[in-house]
């Protein structure tokens, strides 16, 4: 079979021909084939999470048929945004140690470096805190636990402390895990069919390291097997001065999951915040993305573009790659002003609503909160189902705008103005109570 690349490279002049050229310059031209494995799987790599939902969304029809004209073969395709990438590589590299393949390719993300990590007040002291923990593992800060707002960096610093453990302490056993794989990790083994062998495996993996990472540790689920596993895994290493780095969106403190003990022994190392970036930080770190991107602009589309974006660099690098892709559109090689004032004032419109249903709200909710779906729409009184009850009809009255009267019958048959006072009820908690607005946000991150 030809490689990847040249299958791809047709498939994309056939693509070409069926999607628009806005469309496909955004969406489709960004795809990188990963893989193609042995069960006959087409791995494709989007640039972002919104680029993932557009292809899943729209294009996955065509690309499959083009595939097929291509290929003469039916594969199944998968696309990964980024971050489920590096997980995948990761993964794989595994498999390939037996071939010894790939052994010296570090699993982090190549450009998540310390070198293209911007420095500024925001971030200074987050930054020196890694790199330090970076040259001395398990000698300083530890556990160092950082938090802070979506795509302010703090995945980039995990992956960049990787890397450098990676070049200047090869023998280091290091891994990075987001809390999810953790649990899934964990659970698994738990229900294995061999079950003592699997968990032993499990405990080998993660207890024999010298460095462990723990990215967005604001998901880690209530069940209490999971947190007590962590806790023994996090003891473990710490005992044997192995070092530990934490990721979260928000302080130890906030995390409503977190049972006690675990809250006070992230807390016992370093916490640093990482806070939005200043105005010459955004520029800057523009200015790098567009070296590292090859997206060029000129300087007044920079500065433009850094006015506008103020609290997520990751929305920052999205903006300065759809000017530059709207300028290739238009024959340039340098972005203008006039690319960038389209995408601004063509800003897409709210996200195609997905999927949600009541049901998927409803369950969601139980699964947060660890009851049973008989009991959050039944009868019962209790303190345990009485909140997260109302919780399910906030959100879905919120997210789902469905009749009050519609939402009563869900729940049991209940009147409407019972489901309005629950409705507003947590709309008026939500206003003041911290710890209602972290459930909320959590809950609607994982729907
Ligand atoms: P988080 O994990 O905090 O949500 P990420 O680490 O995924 O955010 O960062 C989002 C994007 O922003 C990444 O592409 C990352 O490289 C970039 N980024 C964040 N902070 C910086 C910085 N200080 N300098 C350069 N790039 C940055
Ligand atoms: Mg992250």
């Amino acid at each position: 079979m030809q490689d990847i690349e040249t299958i791809w490279k047709q498939i994309l002049e056939k693509l070409e021909l069926r999607i628009s050229s806005v469309s496909y310059m955004l969406w489709i031209k960004t795809i990188k084939p990963l893989e193609i494995d042995e069960n006959g799987n087409f791995i494709l790599v989007a640039q972002s999470v919104t680029a993932k939902n557009q292809i899943l969304r729209n294009f996955l029809d065509k690309i499959d048929d083009c595939m097929e004209e291509v290929t003469g073969r039916n594969f199944k395709i998968t696309v990964l945004d980024q971050n489920e990438e590096i997980e995948y590589l990761k993964n794989n590299r595994v498999d390939e140690k037996n071939t010894s393949k790939n052994e010296e390719k570090s699993p982090f993300k190549e450009k998540f470096t310390f070198d293209n990590f911007v420095v500024g007040k925001s971030n200074q002291f987050v930054y020196a805190a890694a790199r330090t923990v970076a040259e001395h593992p398990g000698k300083r800060y530890n556990p160092l636990f950082i938090y802070g707002g979506v795509g302010l960096g703090k995945t980039h610093l995990l992956h960049a402390i990787g890397n450098y453990i990676h070049e200047f302490s090869p023998n280091l056993k290091i891994m990075y895990v987001t809390c999810e794989q953790f649990t899934n990790d964990y659970i698994a083994s738990l229900y294995s069919p061999t079950k003592n062998k699997s968990i032993m495996e499990f405990r080998g993996k993660y207890r024999n390291l010298d460095v462990l990472m723990v990215d967005d540790i604001q998901f880690i689920s209530r069940g209490k097997e999971t947190q007590e596993e962590f806790f023994h895994t996090f003891n473990e290493l710490i005992m044997n001065n192995k070092q530990i780095i934490i990721c979260s969106d928000r302080p130890p403190k906030d995390i409503e999951t977190l049972e006690d003990r675990l809250r006070s022994r992230f807390s016992s190392g370093l916490i640093h915040d990482i806070q939005a970036p200043d105005i010459e930080t955004r520029i800057a770190i523009l200015h790098k993305k567009s070296q590292l991107e090859k997206y060029y602009a000129e300087d007044e589309v920079i500065n433009y573009i850094a006015e506008r974006v103020d609290s997520n660099i990751r929305e920052l690098e999205g903006k300065l790659s759809e000017v530059y892709f709207l300028a290739t559109l238009n024959g340039k090689k340098v972005a203008t002003m006039e690319e960038a004032k389209e995408v601004f004032t063509n800003e897409p419109k709210e996200e195609i609503k997905n999927d949600l249903t009541p049901d998927k709200i409803i369950s969601t909710v139980c699964d947060y909160f660890n009851i049973g779906l008989q009991d959050i729409v039944g009868k019962k009184k209790n303190k345990e189902v009485v909140e997260p009850r109302m919780i399910a009809i906030y959100l879905i009255s919120e997210l789902l705008n469905l009749p009050l009267v519609n939402i009563g019958k869900i729940f049991g048959g209940r009147d409407h103005t019972t489901i309005m006072h629950s409705r507003d009820k947590i709309t008026s908690e939500l206003k003041t109570n911290k710890k209602i607005q972290n459930l909320i946000s959590d809950i609607k991150g994982m729907l």
